[in-house]
């Protein structure tokens, strides 16, 4: 399977602009991360396992769907969160988990400093983190999810940089990447190119 997905769409680029924009207000960058989680997780969910269901229309007996498997969505903390309540409202029985990261300032090793997550060993897990940048959180991320049963592993992001895909692609080759949009690089301090800037900050107006 592709292990990246960049999702073409009218919509997604339009709220991705708005987004980059320098402009653009915390409040406004809530409402707009929101808009465009939808559209990623629902490309995120396209294979999720679904089974035949009987159903009577106010017309006649007919045969639906039913999402057959449990899904798990879990947040990096804290700009994953930004992600969340899409998630939630688009699948309402999804289960959640949290990780917290941090970076060991000795070792500049990512460290996990909370991790809070149901079984993940039948579940579409949902990893969700907006900025994939050098790719070292998220392989991390990964890596305890993967400790912890997961064997089923989406990260859904807003931006991705080619290195954060590249270090993804070869610590954990089976993840699926969806993103809204795959930047140049990034530049000396860790920062996509041309990116939208700290996603946690213009989410949480922390400056
Ligand atoms: N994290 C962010 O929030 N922005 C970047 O550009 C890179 C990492």
């Amino acid at each position: 399977m592709e292990t990246l997905t960049v999702i073409d769409h009218p919509l997604a680029g339009h709220l991705l602009t708005e987004l980059r924009d320098a402009r653009t207000a915390p409040e406004r960058f809530r409402s707009l991360t929101k808009r465009l989680a939808t559209v990623l997780a629902l490309e995120a969910t396209r294979n999720l396992p679904w089974r035949e269901e009987a159903v009577t229309t106010p017309v006649t007996d007919t045969t639906g769907r039913r999402i057959a498997g449990r899904v798990v969505a879990v947040p990096i903390l804290r700009a994953g969160l930004g992600l969340l309540t899409a998630v939630t409202e688009l699948l309402p029985d999804v289960e959640v988990g949290y990780v917290g990261l941090e970076r060991d300032e000795s070792t500049l090793q990512p460290t996990s400093y909370y991790l809070k997550v149901p079984d993940l060993t039948d579940a579409t897990v949902l990893l969700l983190d907006p900025m994939l940048a050098t790719g070292g959180s998220a392989a991390f991320a990964v890596e305890l999810l993967k400790e912890r049963g997961a064997t089923d592993l989406q990260l859904v992001c807003v931006v991705a940089a080619p290195e954060g895909v590249a270090l993804l692609g070869e610590q954990h080759p089976d993840v699926h990447v969806i993103t809204a949009a795959l930047d140049a690089q990034l530049n000396d301090v860790g920062y996509i190119v041309p990116g939208l800037g700290d996603f946690g900050d213009r989410l949480f107006g922390t400056f």
